[in-house]
């Protein structure tokens, strides 16, 4: 679950992501009341097996509710909290139809998993890891292994959201810098389970994000709630 806002006098609207629907919103008819039958398995971040009824409307109607896992344990820190939150956030504005991407589903399950199991791993470089996978999904993954404006592979230098990637020392008028560092955390990011995502400095690790963050708002027009901020 993505997202639980009130609604009426006792529902609650869901977002939630699923493995072959993508997001859907449901409602949940009277959970806020102390005898609902599911109201205490529906929270945020949990990972829930929903039985939906397909109404006329926009939203489904939320029927059955079995509880899959809880992550209990992110809950019990701001950071780890906030990372999740960020992490559910960043998934609902790539992913906002219902067209399926079981792979983000399964992003989301592994991230959710991983904070409620280490609480370490609510680090920058473990939420910018999970926003190039997820950036790899949306089909907008940044060129890195060769420059996007003219294909060179050496003096690879700046990054250019709107030439797709990396650019080279020749092309790079229109980008900014990306140093060696942030370029390897970028390309590490990819090659590594999030669980092992590679850590670097803060200066390179705010490089990444601003290349994370253009490429979402050129390519996707999204943008992304910041980590860390401005490179
Ligand atoms: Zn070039």
């Amino acid at each position: 679950m993505l997202r639980s806002i009130r609604y009426a006098e006792a529902d609650r609207i869901l977002h939630l992501y699923t493995p072959l629907h993508g997001r859907i919103g449901a409602i949940a008819k009277g959970v806020r009341r102390a005898r609902s039958r599911f109201g205490a398995r529906l929270e945020p971040f949990f990972q829930i097996r929903v039985v939906l009824h397909e109404g006329r409307g926009d939203l489904f109607t939320v029927t059955g509710v079995d509880t899959v896992a809880t992550h209990g344990a992110l809950r019990d820190q701001a950071r780890t909290l906030d990372a999740a939150a960020r992490a559910c956030d960043a998934v609902t504005r790539l992913f906002e139809t219902s067209e399926p991407h079981p792979e983000v589903f399964q992003l989301l399950a592994n991230e959710l998993a991983l904070l409620d199991r280490d609480a370490a791993q609510a680090r920058a470089a473990n939420g910018l890891a999970f926003r190039m996978k997820l950036l790899l999904a949306a089909g907008i993954v940044p060129q890195l292994g060769a420059c996007a404006e003219c294909g060179e592979v050496e003096h690879l230098r700046g990054f250019s959201a709107a030439a797709g990637g990396v650019v080279c020392s020749s092309c790079e008028s229109a980008a900014f810098p990306l140093e060696e560092e942030s370029y390897r955390f970028l390309v590490d990011a990819l090659g590594h389970s999030l669980a092992q995502a590679p850590d670097a400095s803060d200066r390179a690790l705010r490089q990444a994000e601003r290349a994370i963050t253009e490429m979402s708002e050129h390519h996707a027009h999204v943008r992304l709630r910041p980590l860390l901020g401005a490179a």
